[in-house]
């Protein structure tokens, strides 16, 4: 559907749970979070209802993230019931893959067409340290293991200035000899990541300034994308706070606990967990015509990055 800005909303995030087996410094609190309670979790038939609602509005593609999407059970089973939906084309996982070793073939068989995955660090040390105590090679093994099923698998690092920029050259070699899509993002300053503003790093500044990285003419989406020499694959920047998406934003993100977030920087969020076919279609039709324009024009959320799901 187009909203009041012609912009055509057609992706839709679905955080399936607020809890995480890591505590990544940027994105938690040491101690975890104040858990949204297990009835206060949208049942899988209840996102399977939003999303059908949604898909009649327009929503073709769908991802499912969190907290971590798979310490949920049965992540599959949702994904067979979204694929089941007219309209929906494309479903998308992002994980820190350290529980995917396990899940990785029965999401394909249900039908999950893409992931993501999350990897801040190649080094055990550097990864336990930015996760709180995970594990690199349980991350690895999951991306081993999902490698038999999946094409184009992308890697997402967070750079950080002083943390992970100089592992450029590591990743570069991981992406070329594991054929994987590494991009690097910059990190957002919201929720406990405010704490962390010693680590911003615009991750084009970065790459423009390797000789063995050529930048391509057209973005994909949001990522800003270089050809790697020597190479079929991609290396990508993503630069939500350097770089306004604001006028090209095509999404929706439902919260685990059952609010439509119609801007991630928003505070502004609305609670469709209990209401009926009627009232859902006419709400969420509202919501997605009046998406706000720009994150400069929003009142800012409180909610951390694993509520919302990124
Ligand atoms: N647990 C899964 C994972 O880590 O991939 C999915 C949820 S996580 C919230 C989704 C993505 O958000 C991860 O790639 C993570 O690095 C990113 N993220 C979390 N907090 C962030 C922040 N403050 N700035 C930029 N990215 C952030
Ligand atoms: Fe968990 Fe993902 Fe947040 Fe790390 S970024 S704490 S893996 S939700």
């Amino acid at each position: 559907m187009i909203d009041h800005l012609g912009r055509n909303i057609d992706y839709l995030r679905i955080s399936l749970t607020d809890r995480c087996n890591l505590r990544c410094l940027y994105c938690m609190s040491e101690k975890g979070i104040d858990k949204v309670s297990h009835s206060d979790i949208l049942s899988y038939e209840r996102i399977y209802a939003i999303t059908k609602v949604l898909a009649s509005l327009g929503i073709k593609k769908v991802r499912l993230t969190g907290g971590e999407p798979l310490v949920r059970k049965e992540v599959a089973k949702l994904v067979m019931m979204l694929r089941s939906i007219e309209g929906i084309k494309e479903i998308c996982l992002t994980t820190n893959a350290t529980l995917l070793k396990k899940a990785a073939k029965d999401l394909k068989a249900a039908g999950l067409d893409r992931l993501n995955i999350s990897l801040d660090s190649l080094d055990p040390q550097k990864y336990a340290y930015i996760t709180r105590g995970g594990n690199l090679k349980d991350a690895l093994e999951g991306i081993k293991e999902a490698q038999k099923y999946f094409d184009k698998i992308k890697i997402n690092a967070v750079l950080l200035k002083g943390f992970n920029d100089d592992e450029i050259d590591d990743y570069l070699k991981f992406a070329k000899s594991e054929k994987l899509y590494v991009r690097f993002i910059e990190l957002m300053p919201l929720g406990v990541a405010k704490a962390y503003r010693k680590f911003l790093l615009d991750p084009l500044e970065v790459l423009d300034k390797r000789t063995d990285l050529k930048k391509l003419p057209d973005p994909d989406g949001v990522a800003e994308l270089y050809e790697l020499k020597d190479s079929p694959i991609t290396i990508g920047a993503i630069r939500a706070l350097s770089h306004s998406f604001c006028s090209r934003c095509n999404r929706l993100r439902l919260t685990a606990d059952g609010h439509i977030k119609p801007c991630l920087f928003a505070k502004e969020e609305i609670d469709v967990s209990t209401l009926d076919d009627k009232e859902l279609y006419d709400t969420l039709k509202d919501i997605i015509y009046h998406k706000p324009d720009n994150k400069e024009s929003v009142a800012l959320t409180g909610r951390l990055m694993n509520e919302i799901g990124g």
